[in-house]
């Protein structure tokens, strides 16, 4: 049997700083993992736009009859 497969995690220091997955810089306290709101809100954005790409399965349209 293979071994647990270890995720390759950098450093385990909780102190390690996280960087902003928008822009890149360092993630702030307030905004983890963003840096700002605003990178928050470009996430969320992207996030909202994507979803609306994924065609809703509309069971409303009654048309039985
Ligand atoms: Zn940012």
């Amino acid at each position: 049997m293979p071994a647990k497969p270890k995720k390759a995690v950098g450093s385990g220091k909780r102190s390690a700083k996280k960087k902003c997955p928008i822009c890149g810089k360092p993630a702030t306290e307030a905004s983890r993992p963003f840096c700002s709101e605003r990178c928050r809100d470009v996430d969320l954005n992207r996030w909202l736009s994507d979803s609306y790409r994924i065609p809703a399965a509309n069971d409303d349209d009654e048309d039985g009859d």
